[in-house]
C-alpha cells in the first residue's frame, strides 16, 4: 500500500492543489496530519478539499482554536490574528466538519497524530527528549506527526540506540532498520526548514520506506491574496523563505 501524507496545509489552497496532483498518480490513499486551517487566505477551499477527497484527517491547534476548544492567547500575535481572520471566514458546514476530527487516528501500520501521542494537539516534537513521551505510547511501529513544520525522523534502532535528522527532499528512509519511528513530514503549507517548497511524504508499506518530497507552487498568488484579506505583514513574507 502507498499512502501520501500531508500536514498542516494553513490555508494554502496553491500549495495544496499542488501535493494533491502530485500524489495522486502515485499513491492508493492520502492522509492528512491535521492544521488544515490558520496563518493563509483560503480556509473553506481546504476544507472542502479534504471532505470532498474524504482525506482522513486529525485535528490540529489551529483547528482547536478556531473553533473555541483552546485558548488563542497560547498563540503569538501574528498567528492569533489569522485565527481570528480565519475563524470569520468559515463557512458553518466547514466549522462542523472541523469539529468532526478526532485526536489521533489509526491504522493498520501507523498511527497519526498532529502534535504528539503524549499531547496530541500542543506538543513540539523537537528532540529525543520530547519524543520519548510519544515513543512509550506507540502500539504501532510507525508514528507519522505534524506542528513543527520540519521533516524529521526520530528513531529506535533496531540495537536499541535512538537516532534523529532532518529529512530532505528525495531521501528515501528505510524504516526496517527501526524498532519503532517517528515521522514528520513537513508542511505543505507553509514550511520551517528554510526550503520554501511545499513539502509531503509517501509511505510504501511493503518496500518499508518514507521519502519526502519538495515541490514549487505560486507563492506569490497566495502572497498577493493574503494581502488582499490584509493578514499579518510576516505572515506573508515568511513563505518567501520557508521559515
Ligand atoms: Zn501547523
Amino acid at each position: 500500500m502507498l499512502y501520501g501524507i500531508i500536514s498542516d496545509i494553513h490555508n494554502n489552497l496553491e500549495a495544496l492543489n499542488t501535493v494533491l496532483s502530485f500524489l495522486k498518480d502515485k499513491v492508493d490513499q492520502i492522509i492528512c496530519l491535521g492544521d488544515i486551517i490558520g496563518y493563509g487566505p483560503n480556509p473553506n477551499e481546504c476544507c472542502e478539499i479534504i471532505k470532498q477527497l474524504d482525506i482522513p484527517s486529525v485535528a490540529g491547534n489551529h483547528e482547536y482554536a478556531a473553533l473555541g476548544k483552546m485558548d488563542i492567547n497560547w498563540f503569538n500575535k501574528n498567528a492569533r490574528d489569522a485565527i481570528l481572520w480565519t475563524k470569520k471566514e468559515l463557512k458553518e458546514k466547514n466549522l462542523h466538519f472541523l469539529n468532526s476530527l478526532g485526536e489521533i487516528l489509526n491504522f493498520s501500520d501507523f498511527t497519526i497524530v498532529h502534535g504528539s501521542l503524549r499531547d496530541p494537539i500542543n506538543e513540539y516534537v523537537d528532540s529525543l527528549r520530547v519524543a520519548l513521551g510519544t515513543f512509550e505510547r506507540m502500539k504501532k511501529k510507525i508514528c507519522f506527526i505534524g506542528h513543527t513544520h520540519v521533516p524529521v525522523i526520530i528513531g529506535l534502532r533496531e540495537d536499541g540506540n535512538y537516532d534523529g535528522r532532518v529529512i530532505k527532499d528525495n531521501d528515501i528512509i528505510y524504516l526496517g532498520d527501526y524498532q519503532k519511528a517517528i515521522i514528520n513530514v513537513g508542511s505543505v503549507g507553509q514550511p520551517r526548514d528554510g526550503d520554501k517548497r511545499a513539502s509531503c511524504g509517501i509511505f510504501d508499506t511493503s518496500r518499508k520506506e518514507v521519502s519526502i518530497f519538495r515541490l514549487e507552487y505560486d507563492i506569490e498568488a497566495v502572497q498577493k491574496k493574503m494581502e488582499e484579506c490584509n493578514l499579518p505583514r510576516p505572515l506573508i513574507d515568511r513563505l518567501s523563505y520557508g521559515t
